[in-house]
């Protein structure tokens, strides 16, 4: 279960900024899924809901999730093709097929909002 143990660390993050910041609650979480993660999107959403649920710090955090394309890049020139979902087969430049996608593996945690204690 690799979704299962990435929203925990995704949440373990959370745990961590809410206590920095002094804040009770997440109320929303906005991640950047990266093309080349190999997450299973539903797996993760439902996965971040479960453990979520579990701490009164992240229960019913809203969870927005947003993907992107790879960018590609030659091997051979460095030419940086734009965001597509297929891979270019030669690079337009110099005609090298040596193109690799050149995107993000990871989940990236974009924007947190939080409710803060109200004092006393
Ligand atoms: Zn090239």
């Amino acid at each position: 279960m690799h979704e299962l143990s990435l929203a925990q660390s995704l949440l373990r993050q959370l745990h961590d900024l809410a206590a920095q910041n002094g804040a009770k609650r997440v109320s929303k979480v906005t991640v950047e899924i990266g093309p080349l993660a190999g997450i299973v999107r539903d797996s993760f959403e439902f996965g971040f809901t479960t453990l979520a649920a579990e701490s009164p710090v992240t229960h019913g955090a809203a969870l927005v999730i947003k993907t992107s394309a790879p960018e590609y890049q030659c091997l051979d020139c460095n030419h940086m093709m734009p965001a597509s979902l297929h891979r270019p087969l030669n690079c337009p430049a110099c005609q090298s097929e040596m193109v690799i996608p050149n995107g993000g593996s990871d989940i990236v945690l974009l924007q947190v909002e939080m409710e803060t204690a109200d004092g006393s």
